[in-house]
């Protein structure tokens, strides 16, 4: 087990990894504001090599698929054990399996995490993990989209960034979360930033006006119009959730 410190003593929201692949982590979390977060204690990161659990000399973590097929499947006792030592520290945690049969990562899950204590993450590899390990340890499957992955800790990567920003203190302007897309089941309105001309593209003269209203306006119809174009479905479950 690597635990990477934190540097206050303030209780982080932890992130615990089991993974294959310990070495790929913090990779791209360990930069800018979330790695920046990490460093200051406002989040922690503990990582389990799962093959420390593996059977035999060779540390076995797989074998082949019962009923024949390709590729390998990780073995439901290799994991339960590397779940139970994770447990031992950090039993609170939801335990979340990256699967690309999960339930889809939204913006309302991802804030609904961020508000626990943290998230025990289980990466899979090969052809994905055995059947009874996910209803044995009550595992909950969570995918990033529809496209298949070599490994799962991309996408946990991608699960702790969406949840450690949401942190409070980790983002210096807390109110450009507000307006974020999907806060409000919609996307984000266009931005516009300097030089006010470039190439003969002005600025909306209504985002110059200074009228805080007319540009609240403005925005809100530019993100239901951008969302009725571009996401039918997200404009859909709004009218029902109303
Ligand atoms: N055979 C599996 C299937 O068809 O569902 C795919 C296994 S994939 C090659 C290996 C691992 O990558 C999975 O166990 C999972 O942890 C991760 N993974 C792949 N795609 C993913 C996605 N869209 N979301 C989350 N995790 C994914």
């Amino acid at each position: 087990m690597a635990h990477i410190p934190t540097g206050t003593g303030r209780l982080p929201w932890r992130a615990s990894v089991l993974t294959l692949f310990p070495e790929m982590f913090p990779g791209p979390l360990g930069v800018s504001l979330i790695g920046q977060a990490l460093s200051a204690g406002l989040w922690s990161l503990t990582l389990h090599q799962i093959r420390d659990f593996g059977i035999g000399r060779h540390r076995a973590v797989d074998d082949t698929p019962a009923g024949g097929g390709a590729g390998m499947v990780m073995r439901a006792d290799v994991l339960a054990a590397a779940i139970d030592r994770a447990r031992e520290t950090d039993a609170d945690l939801p335990l979340l399996y990256m699967s690309p049969r999960g339930v889809p990562l939204t913006q309302a899950r991802v804030r609904m995490l961020s508000e626990g204590p943290g998230a025990m993450i289980l990466a899979g590899r090969f052809e994905g993990i055995d059947e009874r390990v996910i209803v044995g340890r009550g595992v909950t499957e969570v995918s990033i989209g529809d496209y298949v992955l070599s490994g799962g800790e991309l996408a946990a990567m991608v699960l702790l960034d969406a949840c450690v920003r949401l942190i409070p203190g980790v983002l210096g302007a807390e109110e450009s979360l507000a307006h974020e897309s999907f806060e409000d089941g919609l996307l984000e309105y266009p931005q516009y930033t300097k030089p006010r001309d470039w190439e003969g593209r002005p600025t909306p003269e209504v985002l110059l006006s200074g009228d805080h209203k007319k540009i609240a306006a403005w925005r809100r119809a530019e993100a239901e119009q951008l969302t009725r174009e571009r996401r039918p479905d997200l404009w859909g479950a709004r009218g029902k959730r109303r």
